[in-house]
């Protein structure tokens, strides 16, 4: 076996024993990447000598005899759009090519503090508007269980790399379903944390009531492990909580008889893809054998989620990039000869179709006139859809669902209409929308062979159920074990 195909604690484990050096793990993952690079294309950029730089630091500390954390001396990645000091941030857009971070975003501080190594950054739809990482500007990142299909976005680059073992673990955001859509089409563990847990600040903002960082691992231990870095109060995010911090590897028990699981059969019902619902309800047996309760819950307004989800989504991206105006920082057009002329131009040639097509939409439900029928019914349905959820954790400890009603696509199948895109987020975005923490975790393959999520939701702030639940299941099935073959 080779030193990159550990798990995160795997190797944390070994390098802590001094079984193996960090350099060695290191050029391990490097000779990885750059066996397997070439054809998944999920890196935008490396960053080796800063990789190595750091592990030297960190093996003279070790050697020391200094603890160097629960990440210690492990390589991670970070989706570009999270911002590394003295590091591009493109966003995978044009827009912001060359633009360089002035600062490190929270989240690295604390990864880095807990010993990670970060080795590059991944590539992502532009902005994270999209369900594919195909409207990134710069490459198109494929799914390593099979190359002619996306590999899910817009955190698509972020996953693609744990799936294809050129990580140990990653870093995306999801606003929408960023996180868990790409983890299940790349057959690995991915969470979007409570919003409010993890310090936003320095992710580049898409939908900033939405938005929320989180991490991408083989398994359900290294999530725990992730989320013991990430998870913590940050005064330079407003949104931040201030709690009690959790040890989530406490939670890593396969004793799971008598915890309550909540089923929104309706939901599941009006599903289409028959092999993504025989996946979920083996699930469901799975969990009926270890002892769980399995209980109906009804979501009522979840139906009303994707539209509020587009409106909301769309209207805070307007006003977010709004910032892009070609004359702070950014693409900057050539040809202008007033003010307008370069804000107009800057922004069309900078920006993609995507992101232009929500600027519009987002400006649209926000104008005078159309505020009141569509942004304001808009937060009104958010409201409901929070009730739907907080009733139904009255009665279960988490919800399952698939976390994708498809599998992953072709490039190019879901293109030719973006509404055709928007329908594959309607089992993602209502988590969003109401703040919630979810995760996905692998579950099954159909008959192409492609990788089927479960999505494991809890009530705010309660991510140590879904660690529970998610790890009782692990244990108990042989999903996680298949690897793509390159
Ligand atoms: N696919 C969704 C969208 O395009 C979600 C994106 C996200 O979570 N960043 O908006």
């Amino acid at each position: 076996m080779e030193l990159y195909e550990l798990s995160l604690h795997e190797v944390a484990k070994k390098i802590k024993d001094k079984e193996v050096s960090i350099k060695e793990v290191l050029d391990s993952v490097y000779s990885r990447i750059d066996y397997a690079e070439e054809k998944v294309g999920a890196y935008l950029s490396l960053c080796k000598e800063r990789a190595y730089r750091k592990g030297e630091l960190l093996q003279e500390r070790l050697d020391r005899g200094e603890d160097i954390g629960i990440l210690g001396g492990v390589p991670i990645a970070i989706k570009d759009n999270i911002c590394i000091k003295d590091m591009k941030a493109t966003c995978s857009s044009k827009m912001l090519e060359n633009f360089v971070s002035p600062y490190d975003a929270t989240v690295i501080t604390m990864l880095e503090k807990a010993g990670a190594i970060i080795i590059g950054k991944t590539n992502m739809d532009e902005f994270a508007m999209g369900s594919s990482t195909a409207t990134s500007y710069f490459k198109k990142t494929k799914n390593p269980w099979d190359l002619e299909r996306v590999p899910g976005g817009s955190s698509g680059g972020s996953a693609a790399v744990v799936s294809s073992d050129m990580a140990f673990a990653s870093l995306g955001s999801d606003t929408g379903g960023s996180i868990r859509q790409p983890a299940s089409f790349c057959s690995v563990v991915g969470m979007k944390p409570t919003y409010g847990l993890v310090s936003r600040f320095g992710l580049i903002a898409f939908a900033s009531s939405l938005d929320q960082i989180g991490p991408f691992t083989k398994d359900v231990e290294d999530m725990a492990i992730m989320l013991n870095a990430i998870v913590g109060h940050d005064k330079m995010d407003t949104t931040s909580v201030d709690l009690e911090k959790k040890d989530y590897t406490k939670y890593l028990d396969k004793n799971i008889s008598g915890m309550k699981i909540g089923v929104p059969r309706d939901i599941i019902n009006g599903l289409k893809n028959e092999e993504v619902k025989k996946a979920y309800f083996n699930a469901i047996d799975v969990y009926k054998s270890l002892g769980a309760e399995i209980i109906d819950v009804s979501l009522e307004y979840m139906k009303y989620s994707l539209s509020t989800y587009y409106i909301i989504a769309t209207a805070e991206a307007s006003s977010n990039l709004g910032r892009y105006d070609g004359i702070k920082y950014g693409y900057r057009t050539e040809k202008y000869d007033d003010l307008l002329d370069i804000y107009k131009n800057s922004r069309t040639e900078g920006f993609g179709e995507e992101v232009k097509r929500r600027i519009m939409l987002g400006t649209y439900v926000l104008s005078s006139g159309y505020y009141d029928a569509y942004y304001k019914k808009a937060q009104k349905v958010r409201t409901l859809i929070i009730n739907d959820f907080r009733k139904a954790f009255e009665s279960v400890d988490v919800i399952v669902m698939p976390t994708a009603p498809n599998t992953a696509f072709k490039f190019g199948e879901k293109t030719a209409n973006p509404v055709d895109m928007y329908l594959e987020d309607i089992l993602t975005v209502p988590v969003n929308i109401a703040g919630l923490p979810g995760a996905s975790i692998p579950a099954g393959f159909d008959q192409n062979n492609m990788p089927i999520g479960l999505q494991i939701i809890s009530n705010a702030f309660e991510e140590e159920k879904i660690v529970k639940a998610a790890y009782a299941f692990e244990k108990s099935t042989e999903f996680n074990k298949a690897r793509p073959s390159l």
